[in-house]
């Protein structure tokens, strides 16, 4: 079913969800089924499974030599989607990202989606490559989200990239795109980035996840942001619990976001590891009914491969 589809089943009460990480290479899936499973009581309509491009690894040979190889750490999101689908009956959403992709590893991908099944995707352009500091789409492939989701639309119209096909069914996709309540980091302006994002869903987008965020004011004012400019479809607050002193500098280095005053001094007034814990999950818990409160239609987890505190949150929450 679409993601659109269950909010609307569910009539105004808001939906559990969240998003796990593929295992990295040589770890077998029971440790998705072990961030999977406790989650489980919460009735997740459905679950959105992360993809990772290729990395460069670095190896030094024993005469010294340094070796650059291309790898793919984190591999298997097509079938962990299949194997959640089969195992849980629940709806799985692959992110589906332009960078390592031509336009037709694209299509064979999606044509792999269609064929499992998969009614949705969230089509994001993906983050440069781990060492570059600038995204580079692949010849012949695409530069952004919006033209990514171009290629899903045409498919959606049975419009392939060969002109020639003899037979051209036609997919059914819901599309899912990324917001951003702090703005994206590349962004001039959050009105440029509000700008591309209506465009987006101008082009077919239909519902909104958003990148994680701590003060929920700062959600609010881009929801607000978001209808003036004429946004109407569903924005899906995306939540993750701090859990680590670390994270205090790790998360708005990588996520690009701020930390509330309030959160920051109480963890470092915290006397231990199980304290700040205990913290990020009650600070979530705030966040979460507020939002719920405010109308979310659906409020997404980030679980980066840990069940243990969404639990707590859910409990709480659900
Ligand atoms: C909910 C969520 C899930 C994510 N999941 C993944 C994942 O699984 N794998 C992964 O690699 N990354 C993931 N990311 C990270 C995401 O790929 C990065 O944030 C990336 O830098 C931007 O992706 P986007 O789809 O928002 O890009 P875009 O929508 O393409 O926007 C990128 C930037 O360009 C601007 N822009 C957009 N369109 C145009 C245009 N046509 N011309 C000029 N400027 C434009 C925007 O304002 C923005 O600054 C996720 C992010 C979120 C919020």
């Amino acid at each position: 079913m679409k993601v659109t589809e269950h909010i609307e089943k569910a009539n105004g009460k808001a939906l559990f969800s969240f998003e796990i990480l593929p295992p990295l290479k040589g770890q077998n899936i029971e440790g998705i089924y072990n961030t999977i499973d406790p989650l489980m009581e919460f009735k997740p309509p459905f679950v959105d499974v992360t993809y990772h491009r290729e990395e460069y690894v670095y190896k030094t040979h024993k005469n010294g030599l340094l070796e650059k190889t291309v790898t793919r750490k984190r591999p298997g999101t097509v079938g962990i989607c299949a194997a959640i689908m089969h195992k849980y009956k629940i709806d799985a959403v692959p992110h589906i990202i332009c960078g390592g992709f031509t336009k037709q590893d694209t299509e064979d991908a999606l044509i792999d989606l269609d064929f499992l099944g998969i009614d949705n995707v969230l089509v994001l352009r993906g983050d440069p490559i781990k060492s570059e500091k600038r995204f580079t789409p692949e010849p012949n492939g695409h530069a952004y989200a919006i033209d990514l989701m171009e290629q899903v639309k045409n498919l959606n119209e049975g419009i392939y990239l060969d002109e020639d096909l003899k037979y051209n069914s036609p997919t059914d996709f819901c599309i899912g795109v990324a917001g951003y309540p702090e703005k994206h980091f590349e962004a001039p302006n959050m009105k440029n980035d509000l700008y591309w994002l209506k465009k987006k869903v101008e082009n077919g987008a239909e519902y909104i996840v958003t990148q994680m965020f701590f003060d929920n004011s700062r959600f609010f004012e881009f929801e607000r942001q978001c209808r003036e400019a004429g946004i109407n479809v569903p924005i899906i607050p995306g939540l993750k619990p701090l859990s680590t002193e670390r994270q205090l500098s790790l998360l708005p280095q990588i996520f690009h976001l701020d930390l509330p005053d309030a959160l920051v001094d109480e963890v470092n007034k915290a006397k231990s590891k199980d304290a700040i814990r205990q913290i990020g999950v009650e600070w979530c818990i705030e966040q979460s009914k507020e939002l719920i409160k405010n109308g979310s239609p659906v409020l997404h987890y980030y679980s980066m491969g840990k069940s243990k505190n969404i639990q707590k949150i859910a409990r709480a929450v659900f």
